[in-house]
């Protein structure tokens, strides 16, 4: 019997409903045994962008997921050296697990969509079923059209949660604005204690 483990990739800053949906979502289609969400370390494609620190945003998505049997949070990014890249996880995991385990790596399309400039793309594919979670109405087209012939396709997953993003959360919390049913009440306390995106 072959295990089927998710991988959530994302920079979590901070996690809301829309990436507890999508994770949901993916146990449910892909009939996932867990889901693992990895924060990432240092996202090196947001060099110039002001990312919250990585135990902050760790913390956060421990919170989040605390209550679900099914999820569970690896440091594995966080606490490894230099850029984060996502080849290097799938990679650390795929030795750590045994070979009847299938990995299936879930994060948001527009991040999905520069997968060719990621390091050693083809290995990627090898490695892992690649999702794009994304909410309806996401141009679909566009994904098809950077999905190179030869390459099994990545599985396009909508999720109207979706909806919801850590962008508006943090402009929202910035401008004074309510962020209460957007995400986990832990997670909006966790925000107010550590004085975050003000
Ligand atoms: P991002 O640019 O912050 O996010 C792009 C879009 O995807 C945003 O709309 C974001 O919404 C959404 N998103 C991100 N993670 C998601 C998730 N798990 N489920 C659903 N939607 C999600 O992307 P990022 O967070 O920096 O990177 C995403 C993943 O790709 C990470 O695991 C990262 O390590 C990996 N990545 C790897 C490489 C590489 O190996 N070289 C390069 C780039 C990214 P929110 O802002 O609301 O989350």
């Amino acid at each position: 019997m072959r295990a089927r483990l998710g991988v959530m990739g994302g920079t979590f800053d901070p996690i809301h409903y829309g990436h507890l949906v999508a994770a949901e979502e993916a146990l449910h289609q892909f009939e996932l045994d867990q889901v693992v969400f990895v924060p990432t370390g240092d996202p090196w494609m947001k060099e110039h962008a002001v990312v919250s620190p990585a135990e902050d945003r760790y913390l956060m998505t421990v919170i989040a997921t605390a209550s679900d049997a099914k999820f569970r949070v690896s440091r594995m990014e966080i606490d490894r050296e230099g850029p984060t890249y996502t080849v290097d996880t799938l990679r650390d995991l795929r030795t750590e697990l045994r070979a009847t385990t299938d990995l299936f790596f879930v994060t948001g399309a527009d991040a999905m969509l520069e997968i060719f400039q990621w390091k050693d793309p083809a290995e990627l594919f090898e490695l892992a079923h690649l999702i794009a979670a994304t909410r309806p109405g996401y141009d679909l087209e566009a994904f098809t059209a950077n999905t190179p012939q030869g390459h099994p396709d990545v599985t396009v997953m909508q999720v109207p949660a979706l909806a919801i993003s850590s962008t508006d959360i943090r402009a929202r919390v910035a401008a004074g604005r309510p962020i209460r049913y957007l995400l986990p009440e832990g997670v909006t306390t966790y925000i107010e204690k550590a004085g975050l995106y003000r």
